[in-house]
C-alpha cells in the first residue's frame, strides 16, 4: 500500500460552510487563529490534517483554509502555490457570491485543475432549488478549470454525503513534486511544546509547522529562516536571518526521519523557544543555509492582468475592464504566505517593480498575487511571478 500527501484548499464565499466541512472531514476545527493578521500582515493559514484510506491506499491530506479571510483568501492563493486541488463550496441557498467568483479565478490563474464543488447546506432547500442551483453551478463554471468538477450535493451540518467527498479525494491524481531543489519551508506556524517546568536538560527546542513547497529536509539537518527576527535600533527595524538544525519531524502524530513536499509538516529545532514561541516566525521560510536570497524591500515581477474584474456583483451585471497598474499605486502583494502592500517604484511593459511595506525573500520565479484596493475591499485583478 502506497501512503500520499496531498494538500487541499478549502474555498468558497463567507458562511458557505468551510470551516464546518472541514470539522466533518478532520474532526477539528481550524478556526483557531483569532489574530491572522497580527505581525502586521503574514496570514496564519489554518492547518487541520487527516488520513483517508481505502482497499488501495493510504493518504495523508492537509486542508488550508485561511480562517475568515476570504476577502484575501484568492489573493493568497495566487500567491502561494501549495494546493494540489481545491474543494469549492457553494451554499445551495445563496448560489454564486463575489468570493465564490474570486476563488475560482484564483483557482484558474493558479492552474490548479482538481476541483471538487460542494453545493452545500442542501438542507435548507428544496428539490426544485437544489436543481435550480445545480444549473446556475455549471452555467457558472462552463468554460472555466471547474468545467467538468463533479458537483456534489452536501449538508455540512446534517453530515449527508460527506463520504462522497472522501472518495473523490482519493482520487485526486498526486502531481509530481520537487525533491531536488533546495528546501523551501514555508512556515505557517510556531510554537514552544514544553509544558512549564520541564527540567533544562528536558527541553524542547522551537517546533516549526508548515508545509514543504520544494525539496527534501531530514533530521539534523542545518536550516536558515528568513527573513528571520527582527532586531530595533533607534527606531529601525531590521531583519536577521536565523540558522539552527532540525532534531525531529513530524507528519501529524507520526514521526518520520525524512520529508518531501505535500501534506503539512512540523519539525522541532535546536531553537531557542523565546524565538519560536506564539508564531513569532510564522511567514518566514526556512531553506539551506546559503540558498535562499538576501531579504528585500524591492521586488521586480511580470504581471499580467485578468480581463475583467470578478467578485462583487454590480447591479447591472456589466464587465467592468481593470485599468493597468500605474506609477506609485498602492498594491496588495501576496508572495508565498506573507501580504505585504507595495508601491509601484518602476514600470517597463509588464515588468513591475515595486517597493514593500515589509521585505520579503524573493526567490525568483514564485508566484505573486496582486490585488487592488477598489472602494475599501482589496480585490485580485492578476497575478505575476518574481524575476
Ligand atoms: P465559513 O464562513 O465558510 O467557514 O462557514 P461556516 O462553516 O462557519 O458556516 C457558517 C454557518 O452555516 C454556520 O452557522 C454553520 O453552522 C452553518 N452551516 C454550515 N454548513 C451547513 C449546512 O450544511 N446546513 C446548514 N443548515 N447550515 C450549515
Ligand atoms: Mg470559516
Amino acid at each position: 500500500m502506497t501512503e500520499e500527501m496531498l494538500n487541499i484548499g478549502i474555498v468558497g464565499h463567507i458562511d458557505h460552510g468551510k470551516t464546518t466541512l472541514l470539522s466533518k472531514l478532520t474532526g477539528k476545527f481550524a478556526d483557531t487563529h483569532s489574530e491572522e493578521l497580527k505581525r502586521g500582515i503574514t496570514i496564519k493559514l489554518g492547518y487541520a490534517d487527516t488520513i483517508l484510506e481505502n482497499k488501495e491506499k493510504k493518504r495523508y491530506i492537509s486542508f488550508v483554509d485561511c480562517p475568515g479571510h476570504e476577502m484575501l483568501m484568492a489573493t493568497m492563493l495566487s500567491g502561494a502555490a501549495l494546493i494540489d486541488a481545491a474543494i469549492l463550496l457553494i451554499a445551495a441557498n445563496e448560489g454564486i457570491k463575489p468570493q465564490t467568483k474570486e476563488h475560482l479565478i484564483a483557482l484558474q490563474a493558479k492552474n490548479v485543475k482538481n476541483i471538487i464543488i460542494v453545493q452545500n447546506k442542501i438542507d435548507l432547500v428544496t428539490q426544485e432549488q437544489a436543481l435550480k442551483n445545480y444549473k446556475e453551478i455549471k452555467e457558472f463554471t462552463k468554460g472555466t478549470i471547474a468545467e467538468n468538477a463533479p458537483v456534489i450535493p452536501v449538508s455540512a451540518q446534517q453530515e449527508i454525503n460527506i463520504d462522497k467527498i472522501k472518495d473523490l479525494l482519493l482520487e485526486i491524481k498526486i502531481p509530481e513534486r520537487d525533491t531536488k531543489s533546495a528546501p523551501e519551508f514555508l512556515i505557517a506556524r510556531s510554537f514552544d511544546i514544553n509544558k512549564p517546568g520541564t527540567k533544562i536538560e528536558k527541553l524542547h527546542g522551537g517546533v516549526l509547522a508548515g508545509i514543504l513547497k520544494k525539496g527534501t529536509i531530514k533530521i539534523g539537518d542545518e536550516i536558515e529562516i528568513k527573513p528571520g527576527v527582527t532586531e530595533k535600533h533607534a527606531n529601525q527595524i531590521s531583519y536577521k536571518p536565523v540558522k539552527t538544525k532540525i532534531t525531529s519531524i513530524m507528519r501529524g502524530t507520526t514521526p518520520i526521519k525524512e520529508a518531501t513536499p505535500g501534506g503539512s509538516l512540523a519539525f522541532e529545532t535546536e531553537l531557542d523557544n523565546t524565538l519560536s514561541k506564539t508564531d513569532f516566525l510564522s511567514g518566514n521560510i526556512a531553506s539551506s543555509p546559503g540558498s535562499l536570497p538576501e531579504i528585500t524591500e524591492t521586488i521586480k515581477i511580470k504581471h499580467q492582468l485578468f480581463k475583467e474584474l470578478v467578485g462583487e456583483e454590480t447591479a447591472e451585471k456589466t464587465i467592468t475592464q481593470i485599468p493597468p497598474i500605474k506609477m506609485s499605486e498602492m498594491i496588495m502583494l501576496s508572495i508565498n504566505t506573507t501580504i505585504t502592500v507595495g508601491q509601484v517604484s518602476k514600470i517597463k511593459g509588464n515588468e513591475i517593480e515595486f517597493k514593500l511595506k515589509i521585505p520579503v525573500v524573493p526567490i525568483k520565479g514564485d508566484s505573486v498575487g496582486l490585488a487592488r484596493n477598489i472602494h475599501q475591499h482589496w480585490r485580485l485583478i492578476g497575478f505575476g511571478e518574481i524575476i
